[in-house]
C-alpha cells in the first residue's frame, strides 16, 4: 500500500514556518510534497488568497463540518476555528505523497493519534523580542492582536517537547536546510524504509 509522510509544522504566529515550507516544497525535496490547505473562520488578510492561503468560511459553515466529520483535526486558536480537511490529506498520502501540515500543538496532538508515520517539526523564533517585530512588520495585525498573539505564542512553545525535531529560525537558510535534513533522514529511516521498501529488500534478504 502507498502512503506518504505526515510532517507536521508548528510555531508561534510570526515564526516564520510558512516561508519555511513554501521555500522546501520548490527544492527538489519537496517534489514529491505538498502542504494542506486549511479551513479557517477568520478574515482574510491583505495579500492573502482563497483556496492558496486558506479556505475562508463562515462559523455556521464550519460548525455544520464538523458535524459531518469532514476534518482530521480542527481547534481553536486566536477565537477563530482552524481546520484540516480530512479527505484532502487522505488522498494526498494514498498517492504516496508526502503532506506538511501548518497546524497549532492542539491540531498536532489529534494528527498524531490518527496516522502513521508522523513526523512533527516545532520551530522557534530567535527570540520573544524578533517574534514581536515580525508580527508588526507584517503588519495584518493590530496592537491588541499582536499583545494576544504573543501572549498565545508563549503558551504555544510551551508544547515544544511533545515535538520530535526542534528548528530555530534564526538564519532563514539555515532553517530550511535544517528542514531538508529532517525531511531526507525521516525518509532513509530504517522504520520507513522497511515498510516502504518491504518488497525490494525481501527480494534482497530471501535465501
Ligand atoms: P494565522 O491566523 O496566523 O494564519 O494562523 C494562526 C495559527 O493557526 C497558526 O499557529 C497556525 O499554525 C494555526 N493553524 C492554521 N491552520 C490550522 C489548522 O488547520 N488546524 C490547526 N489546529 N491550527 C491551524
Amino acid at each position: 500500500m502507498k502512503s506518504g509522510i505526515c510532517f507536521i509544522i508548528s510555531a508561534p504566529s510570526g515564526a516564520g514556518k510558512s516561508s519555511l515550507i513554501r521555500s522546501f516544497l520548490s527544492t527538489k525535496y519537496g517534489l514529491n510534497s505538498t502542504v494542506s490547505v486549511s479551513y479557517t473562520t477568520r478574515k482574510i488578510r491583505n495579500g492573502e488568497k482563497e483556496g492558496k492561503h486558506y479556505y475562508f468560511i463562515s462559523k455556521k459553515k464550519f460548525e455544520n463540518m464538523i458535524k459531518k466529520n469532514l476534518f482530521l483535526e480542527y481547534a481553536t486558536v486566536f477565537n477563530h476555528y482552524y481546520g484540516t480537511s480530512r479527505v484532502l490529506t487522505e488522498t494526498v498520502l494514498k498517492q504516496g505523497k508526502d503532506v506538511f501540515l501548518d497546524i497549532d500543538w492542539q491540531g498536532a496532538q489529534q494528527v498524531r493519534n490518527i496516522f502513521s508515520p508522523v513526523v512533527s517539526i516545532f520551530i522557534f523564533p530567535p527570540s520573544k523580542k524578533e517574534l514581536y517585530q515580525r508580527l508588526k512588520k507584517r503588519g495584518q495585525n493590530t496592537t491588541i492582536d499582536i499583545e494576544n498573539r504573543m501572549k498565545k505564542s508563549v503558551l504555544e512553545m510551551n508544547h515544544y517537547n511533545e515535538y520530535d525535531y526542534i528548528i530555530i529560525n534564526d538564519d532563514f537558510y539555515q532553517a530550511i536546510s535544517d528542514l531538508k535534513s529532517i525531511v531526507i533522514s525521516y525518509r532513509l529511516s530504517l522504520h520507513y524504509q522497511q515498510w516502504k521498501k518491504y518488497h525490494f529488500i525481501q527480494s534482497l534478504i530471501c535465501k
